[in-house]
């Protein structure tokens, strides 16, 4: 593990979350927000470690805006921003009430409280369902529920998840934190407690690098190895590279069976969902929240 790397990455979304508390207020565009947000993480020298996701009320995650996506800033919106430098990841993200609205602000403190409680127990050798129930125990105690098919999640270099998670919930297995990096993701909500799939985010990843017949398509497909590698990206990074031809190019390697595409994760119609993240660094002796 590249410490420095991390530390860097961290502090950039650090800043770069308070940026973003400036500038969203309610009528602004997602696609002005995404883009003023990524623009900014490069500015301070990092990198998008994935595109910028705002998700509105019952869309708690995995929606990004497109060139044309018309939509405004509103509800209960959640923004959850990556940095990476040299494929060392910082994943933080926040909620806020752009409707002034008691039941949002509840929801988004629950979360909040929910991920101040579990950074305050997580530590080297901390069991995961620990931190699960202390999640689940501060969300249910506001009054709303944790989602229970969302969690937090080990990162590597270029790698946003290892298949290590740590659940919003006690879910009985008894496995230990180890040192490394990883994301508490809480989430809170007046829904089932459960997402699902809803439609497709423009949300992309690399999954293999299979010969492609189309000389766009080939063509991005190596702009994607070489850029993004294994993480995240979306149709609007493209465009700004390729122009609007992009959309066809992706269509071809999405089809060649090149890229895996993310949906949408979808509460409930009518309910609320509120996030809060942060990135920790766990070492054998400290612990360090490396997005704070
Ligand atoms: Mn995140
Ligand atoms: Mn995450």
């Amino acid at each position: 593990m590249d410490t420095e790397k991390i530390l860097k990455a961290g502090k950039i979304a650090s800043e770069v979350k308070k940026y973003a508390r400036t500038i969203v207020k309610p009528g602004i565009s997602l696609y002005e927000i995404a883009e003023k947000i990524e623009e900014k993480i490069k500015e301070k020298g990092g990198k998008p470690a994935f595109p910028v996701n705002l998700s509105i009320d019952n869309i708690a995650a995995h929606y990004t805006p497109s060139n044309e996506d018309k939509t405004t800033a509103r509800g209960l919106l959640k923004i959850d921003l990556g940095v990476h430098v040299d494929g060392w990841i910082a994943d933080t993200a926040f909620s806020i009430d752009l409707e002034n609205n008691e039941e949002n602000k509840k929801l988004i403190e629950a979360s909040e409280k929910a991920l101040q409680n579990a950074l305050k127990i997580a530590k080297m050798n901390c069991s995961l369902n620990e931190i699960g129930k202390t999640i689940s125990n501060a969300i249910e105690s506001s009054g709303f529920s944790p989602i229970i098919n969302l969690s937090g999640h080990g990162m590597e270099k270029y790698q946003l998840h290892t298949g290590i998670t740590i659940p919003n919930i006690d879910d009985n297995k008894n496995i230990k934190l180890k040192e490394g990096l990883y994301a508490i993701e809480p989430f809170a909500t007046t829904g089932s407690g459960r997402v699902h799939d809803g439609k497709s985010s423009g949300i992309y990843e690399l999954k293999n690098e299979k010969n492609v017949r189309s000389p766009i398509a080939r063509e991005i497909l190596e702009f994607i190895i070489k850029e993004y590698g294994t993480l995240p990206f979306c149709s609007r990074n493209l465009i700004k590279k390729f122009g609007t031809k992009a959309l066809f190019g992706l269509k071809q390697l999405e089809s060649n069976g090149n890229l895996h595409s993310y949906a949408q994760l979808v509460e409930i119609p009518s309910s609320k969902v509120s996030q809060a993240e942060e990135t920790i660094l766990i070492l054998k002796d400290k612990v360090i929240v490396t997005t704070l």
